[in-house]
């Protein structure tokens, strides 16, 4: 216990030397935080939280609950590593389960759906920057696209094969299922609201259409950056038995949906709830929010500094006193 306080005074002197003392105090009350949080989160290791992000954009107009300013999503990305979060892939769980792998301490998924470019330019850089994981569930048709199927129509850019495969090869982020080409509004010819039955289509027929959708995104990714599907986040998270009993069948660990909350994998990893992270709301509150979720020490550093600017630069100066800390601790 005596070693113990005497290491703490010498990693808080050294960061307070390096950097500079409140920098060190505040590492130093968020470690203890973290450490307590840890301990809560370990008797209820299995429920985990999916946050779910769709497209990032530098255009104002466009922020909303699924568009979000690169600057909120650096901002989110730092108090989740302030907080002690660590970011684990779906595929980190069934290792876990299957293999004993350990989890780490307060583990989180982070989501993007649709696998818009913006994924690319903005989410990648700040996750390759503070060493985080990420999924991305792609369209199998829109890769790489900033058209419509009619070539003529414009839709928002979606990131190429070659830079999924970029983002694969780091490690960092895994690529999975949001269907081949049933990414559809109900009020499409031919398409159910996302893997919907159509009335006019008999139960077999619906079935078959659902096998050769997942076949046909399951090939594309293996073809073009290798590696198994195993999860599929549902388009506008509406799905069904039939839906749920195929793709179990055909080898799927993971089923994500829209719905909001924190799902106990422990339980089932199929029809995972998701939290999602809008642009309405500041930061601050869904972090605080999450913790509190996870009925957690919801302590957060720095939130009386009302200029997002100013506290990004604070949480990025956080950040680099906590790696020094953390390194030093284990
Ligand atoms: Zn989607």
């Amino acid at each position: 216990m005596k070693k113990l306080l005497l290491i703490s005074i010498l990693i808080i002197l050294v960061v307070a030397i390096v950097f500079n003392i409140p920098y060190g105090i505040e590492a130093y009350r968020l470690e203890k935080a973290v450490a307590a949080n840890a301990q809560l989160n370990r008797k209820n290791i299995d429920r985990i939280p999916v946050l779910m992000y769709h497209h990032i954009s530098e255009d104002k107009t466009k922020w909303d609950s699924v568009t979000i300013s690169p600057e909120k999503f650096r901002e989110e990305m730092l108090y989740l590593k302030a907080v002690g979060y660590n970011t684990i892939h779906f595929k980190d769980y069934i290792d876990y389960v299957e293999q004993g792998k350990s989890l780490p301490d307060n583990p989180i998924i982070v989501t993007f759906d649709d696998g818009y470019l913006s994924n690319y330019q903005y989410a990648y850089p700040v996750l390759k920057q503070y060493d985080m994981k990420a999924s991305i569930f792609i369209i199998g048709w829109s890769v790489g696209r900033k058209l419509h199927k009619d070539s003529v129509t414009p839709i928002t850019e979606h990131f190429t094969w070659e830079q999924a495969k970029e983002m694969q090869q780091s490690g960092l982020i895994e690529l999975q299922s949001h269907t081949y080409d049933l990414h559809n509004p109900s009020d499409e010819v031919n398409y159910g609201l996302g893997v919907s039955k159509l009335e006019k289509e008999s139960v077999e027929q619906y079935k078959s259409r659902l096998e050769t959708d997942a076949e046909k995104i399951e090939q594309l990714i293996s073809q073009n950056i290798g590696g198994e599907v195993y999860a599929i986040s549902y388009p506008y998270g509406s799905y069904n038995e039939y839906s749920e009993s195929i793709l179990k069948e055909r080898g799927y660990r993971f089923t994500v949906t829209t719905q909001d909350g924190i799902s106990d994998f422990g339980s089932s990893t199929y029809t995972v709830k998701r939290i999602n992270m809008p642009s309405e709301i500041d930061s601050r509150s869904l972090i605080r929010q999450l913790l509190l979720k996870q009925q957690k020490n919801d302590y957060l550093p720095f939130e009386d500094e009302e200029d997002y600017q100013k506290r990004i630069k604070k949480l990025e100066k956080l950040y680099e006193v906590l790696k020094i800390y953390r390194s030093l601790k284990y």
